[in-house]
């Protein structure tokens, strides 16, 4: 893996010169507007751009007796960089790659944009508030080690897996640096709070039917901002736009909404805000670690800080972790 140190001055120059080829995220300029020019386009979430607000599926009409329908095709889309802070790469990866790209099924239209996203991981150096990364298994320095990642060290900016010299050829790094890096890296690790326990989506499936639910759902009012706003949150609805000619609009979804599940029978599996939230903490921190490996939920504070009347995942979490021993 190559690794080298830049100067801020170089590094600024670099994306300055090459500014219609980046994008950040809110939460990563809030923690590195010093290092970067003015003026880069920001974006609220990484999902925006790989599974966006709405698309359209296919379109339809009923011409000569039969119907028709075709395809549509998201199209090509040029290379871009996007730097975003660990948690939200994370999201990325782990979670979105890992819903839309999965071994037997690959979503044509995400596929087509999520080759051309080249993620860079901005370590955070301080870290917000409102984050918990190391209770979901991440860290304030996470990579996945083929993203670049990028750190302020020494007065400069370490760099790893630059291959194209975005930002110039810098500095190698030497074995001094390195163990340096290496020692900081670890005992940051070691002053975060500790993982969730690991038998703890599985405690989580076995109470499905608490009390405790109610207590831990009331204050919300089921707006969904967490959801829009949660880099992890990949639900969608599907609606038909026109009768005998439109098309079929794939669109944001929110399980908080009280809809969301509603049967064409007009019978609702979750009638009220207990179930929509029980649902929205079972999917992120028991069904999806359960059937696939890893936690709904990277940690990144987002919906603890927008949500109007602060319920608060991290407190839930950790209620139902001591609750269940
Ligand atoms: S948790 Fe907060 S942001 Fe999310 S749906 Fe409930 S009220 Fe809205
Ligand atoms: S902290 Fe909230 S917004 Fe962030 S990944 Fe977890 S559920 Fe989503």
């Amino acid at each position: 893996m190559a690794k080298k140190l830049v100067t801020p001055e170089v590094f600024r120059k670099k994306v300055a010169d090459q500014s219609d080829l980046f994008l950040i995220t809110e939460r990563a300029q809030g923690v590195y507007h010093e290092f970067l020019p003015q003026g880069l386009r920001v974006i609220k979430t990484p999902k925006e751009l790989i599974f966006p607000e709405w698309e359209g599926v296919y379109r339809f009409s009923f011409q000569d007796r039969s119907w028709k329908v075709w395809e549509i095709e998201t199209g090509d889309f040029s290379p871009r960089f996007l730097f975003l802070l660990p948690c939200e790469a994370r999201a990325v990866i782990e979670v979105l790659d890992g819903n839309f790209l999965q071994k037997d099924y690959i979503d044509k239209n995400y596929w087509q944009r999520r080759k051309n996203l080249h993620l860079i991981v901005l370590g955070c150096y301080t870290i917000p508030k409102t984050c918990f990364c190391s209770l979901v298994g991440g860290n304030p320095l996470w990579r996945d080690g083929r993203s670049l990642f990028v750190l302020p060290f020494q007065g400069e900016l370490y760099v790893e897996n630059d291959e194209t010299m975005l930002f110039g050829e810098g500095k190698s790094v030497d074995a001094r640096e390195e163990e340096t890096l290496a020692t900081r890296e670890e005992e940051l690790k070691a002053s975060l709070p500790p993982p969730l326990p690991s038998d703890f989506p599985q405690k989580l499936y076995a109470h499905f039917d608490e009390g405790i639910w109610k207590d831990l759902s009331w204050r919300c009012i089921n707006c969904g901002a967490c959801t829009f706003l949660c880099p992890t949150c990949y639900c969608f609805d599907l609606s038909v736009e026109g009768r005998l000619r439109g098309l079929t609009l794939k669109t944001w979804d929110s399980c908080m909404f009280p809809r969301f599940t509603l049967h064409a029978s007009s019978h609702n599996p979750r009638p009220t805000g207990k179930e929509r939230v029980r649902q929205r903490v079972m999917h992120k921190f028991s069904y999806l670690p359960l059937r696939e490996g890893y936690y709904g939920c990277v940690g990144c504070g987002i919906c603890r800080e927008i949500c109007p009347v602060n319920w608060d995942i991290r407190e839930t979490v950790e209620r139902m972790a001591k609750y269940l021993g």
